[in-house]
């Protein structure tokens, strides 16, 4: 598969979360072609679990 492949626009799906030596993201890939790429959690809005409700169910 070459780039011209490649979709001009593509439909992006999210396909699950990674922890990589940069942080935490999310990854998301084409449904049309073998492109994907990883959103990047930003760690200024990263909360402390305890400080959530989550933490006490
Ligand atoms: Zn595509």
């Amino acid at each position: 598969m070459s780039r011209e492949d490649y979709c001009d626009r593509h439909t992006w799906a999210s396909v699950g979360v990674v922890a990589r030596h940069d942080g935490v993201g999310r990854i998301w890939e084409c449904e049309n072609c073998p492109v994907w790429t990883t959103e990047t959690f930003d760690r200024a809005h990263e909360q402390a679990w305890d400080d959530t409700w989550l933490a006490e169910r």
